[in-house]
């Protein structure tokens, strides 16, 4: 089996080889430690019936392990530079696919529907940029794609987010609009000693899985994020004033929001933080008829 891209001995060398300088814009951080990435990819559960698609291969490090375990590795890079290095540490590996594209720009469920459909299924793994990290996770989501899950490193405190749970200072539309989704789980919290250059935050790898059935089924969708975003405007502040401040018009039908929440059994003055997904969700398709 080849040497690990990365080892930092050979990850220094590929750098040089290729007179390679980080940008920090483009949240460049890449691993140097082959065991966080068998670790990772130990979280997807995947076997050669599997595809994984990959965001930010930087010079290989994760997508070398994804080759080995996957049937098949799709991954966006968006930094132009990187495609000649990719070509080179990759070319052990006749399962991957590099495209150049910003993945927030890319279509990647025509990509799952044309390249992956030969897989059992298809997990989304990587070390995502930390600077573009939830519009990522939001776009992916958002796009439906027929994913089983991502298991994918960010920077901890949004880990944090993400999996929180009602009550705690840590939850909030964040944690809805994921959890809607999938089951959220922080996987492991990873060191700063294991990334070239070292970030100066915190990281935390979370696995989300797909759920069979999503926990609560509403009207609209958008409509139960609109109402969960709303609901933690000023997190101080109690639900109805939250809702009568950010939901259109919201002053005027206040009373219609009172007998809403009422009605759903929520106590106007619980603040957003206090509520399930579940309760959201009711709440959203009692109020749902007022603002359509
Ligand atoms: N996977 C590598 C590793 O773990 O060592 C690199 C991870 S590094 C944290 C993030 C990677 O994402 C970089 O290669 C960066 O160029 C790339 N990237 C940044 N923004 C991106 C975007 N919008 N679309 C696709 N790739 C992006």
């Amino acid at each position: 089996m080849q040497k690990d891209i990365a080892t930092p001995i050979r990850t220094q060398e590929i750098l040089k080889k290729y007179g390679f300088s980080f940008k920090k814009s483009l949240g460049q951080n890449f691993i140097i430690d082959p065991n966080i990435l068998r670790n990772i990819v130990g979280h997807a559960d995947i076997t050669k019936d599997s595809a994984a698609i990959e965001i930010g291969p930087g010079i290989g490090a994760l997508t070398e392990h994804l080759a080995r375990a996957a049937g098949k590795v799709v991954a966006f890079e968006i930094d132009q530079r990187l495609l000649p290095v990719l070509e080179d540490t990759l070319s052990p590996y006749d399962n991957v696919k590099i495209i150049h594209s910003d993945i927030l720009e890319a279509n990647v469920k025509q990509i799952l529907e044309e390249k992956l459909t030969d897989y059992k299924d298809v997990m989304i793994v990587a070390n995502l940029p930390y600077y573009v990290t939830t519009p990522i996770l939001l776009k992916l989501l958002m796009d439906r794609l027929p994913i089983r899950g991502m298991v994918v490193m960010m920077q901890k405190e949004v880990a944090d987010r993400i999996t929180a749970v009602p009550g705690t200072k840590a939850y909030g539309s964040l944690s809805i609009a994921i959890q809607y989704y999938m089951k959220a789980e922080v996987a492991m919290v990873v060191p700063r000693a294991v990334f070239m250059p070292q970030p100066n935050v915190e990281s935390a790898v979370i696995k989300l899985t797909r759920h069979e059935t999503p926990p609560v089924h509403v009207i609209d969708e958008d409509f139960l994020f609109q109402v969960s975003r709303g609901s933690f405007v000023q997190r101080r502040k109690t639900i109805i004033n939250n809702l009568q401040s950010s939901l259109p018009n919201g002053k005027e039908k206040k009373e219609i929001i009172i007998q809403s929440l009422e009605k759903v059994n929520i106590n106007p003055t619980r603040r957003g933080e206090t509520l399930s997904i579940e309760e959201f969700g009711r709440l959203a398709d009692e109020l749902y008829p007022y603002f359509h």
